[in-house]
């Protein structure tokens, strides 16, 4: 497989990035304070920022790391630090407050979005994880502009229905090697396809959790329009590329309440890679692909649709029906 080390380096620092996330939801109550664009971020993000940064720079130094969080964070809030840096002492000892400030701020630096990078979002989906719900830790290589290598860690995804014990997984993808899962505490890795439905009867769409976050209304009037008849799949982060990934769903449609609103690129980049390796397609609701070449943001995009491929031009027939030309 191409990317052998990469890929190594990402699936050991999402695994120790997600056992943080786990060990802090067996915690009672979980610390959290909002930002300034009034989101949630809590000690799982940020000590998860830091596990995966200090990871990747070791293995690839010089590697850009643009992450969601950042140190102010930790600076504003004292108590939030402390906890921090004790849930990140537990995997790396020697680890000191000003080492890791230094980490979680590297995600906040400028950086080339043509050269190579990293983008990870530490915990996608908090406000899934404060529900104890599904969340990701998403990470991804780019080169020119474009994701190479994807990771999801989905530590409360259920692989098997008859087995909910044996609940955490890992969705990745590598360009042009197909997408894969496997169980977080070990086991096989296997290959994941997405379903190869074209009756639209037979097809479910997936969309946020969170009302803020996606006009359920119009998604409701695009599955209506294409004679969708299930009911939405409501998941909170990238968990919903994964679902789409091994067919548990078809469509993903994500369209933001305000026409103001510009995606993230580390809420979209390992997941768009992991859906197609395995066989679907990402585009924005005009049918243009994703451009991660732009800076922080998705600047070019509106509306996210990911399907199983076939049924791609079909949705968005039904978009520019609903929602109109862009
Ligand atoms: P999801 O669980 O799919 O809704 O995704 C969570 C992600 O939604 C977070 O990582 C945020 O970056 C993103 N988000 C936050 N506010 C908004 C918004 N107003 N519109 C769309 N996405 C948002
Ligand atoms: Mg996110």
């Amino acid at each position: 497989m191409k990317y052998k080390k990469e890929l190594a380096v990402a699936l050991a620092a999402v695994e120790n990035a997600s056992r943080l996330c786990l060990k802090v939801l067996e915690q009672s109550s979980i610390s959290s304070v909002e930002k300034e664009d009034r989101s949630p971020v809590s000690v799982a993000d940020l000590g998860s920022q830091a596990v995966v940064t200090l990871e990747l720079l070791k293995a690839f130094p010089g590697v850009p790391v643009v992450g969601e969080e950042e140190a102010d964070t930790l600076v504003a809030h004292r108590h939030l630090k402390e906890m921090v840096l004790s849930l990140v002492r537990q995997q790396n000892d020697s680890i000191d407050e000003s080492r890791l400030l230094e980490a979680v701020d590297y995600g906040a630096r400028e950086f080339d979005p043509g050269e190579r990078f990293w983008t990870l979002d530490p915990i996608d989906g908090t406000k899934g994880f404060l529900r104890r719900e599904q969340f990701a830790v998403a990470l991804a290589l780019l080169e020119n502009g474009e994701p190479v290598l994807g990771v999801l860690g989905c530590p409360n995804f259920v692989l098997d229905d008859t087995d909910p014990s044996g609940k955490g997984a890992f969705f990745y993808a590598v360009r042009g090697e197909g997408a894969f899962c496997k169980p977080l505490n070990g086991g096989k890795d296997a290959a994941v396809g997405v379903d190869g439905i074209t009756d639209m009867a037979s097809a479910r769409f997936c969309e946020s959790v969170e009302k803020a976050h996606a006009a359920h209304g119009k998604h409701q009037r695009i599955a209506d329009a294409l004679g969708i008849r299930a009911a939405p799949c409501r998941i909170d982060s990238q968990v919903k590329y994964a679902a789409l990934a091994r067919g548990d769903a078809s469509i993903y449609l994500r369209l933001p309440r305000s026409s103001e609103y510009r995606e993230k690129i580390w809420d979209h980049a390992a997941g768009t890679i992991v859906v197609e390796e395995a066989g679907g397609r990402v585009s924005d609701f005009g049918g243009n692909p994703l451009r991660f070449d732009l800076g922080r943001k998705l600047a070019d995009n509106v509306g996210i649709l990911a399907t199983n491929g076939r049924i791609h031009d079909r949705v968005l027939a039904a978009i520019r029906d609903v929602v109109g030309p862009k």
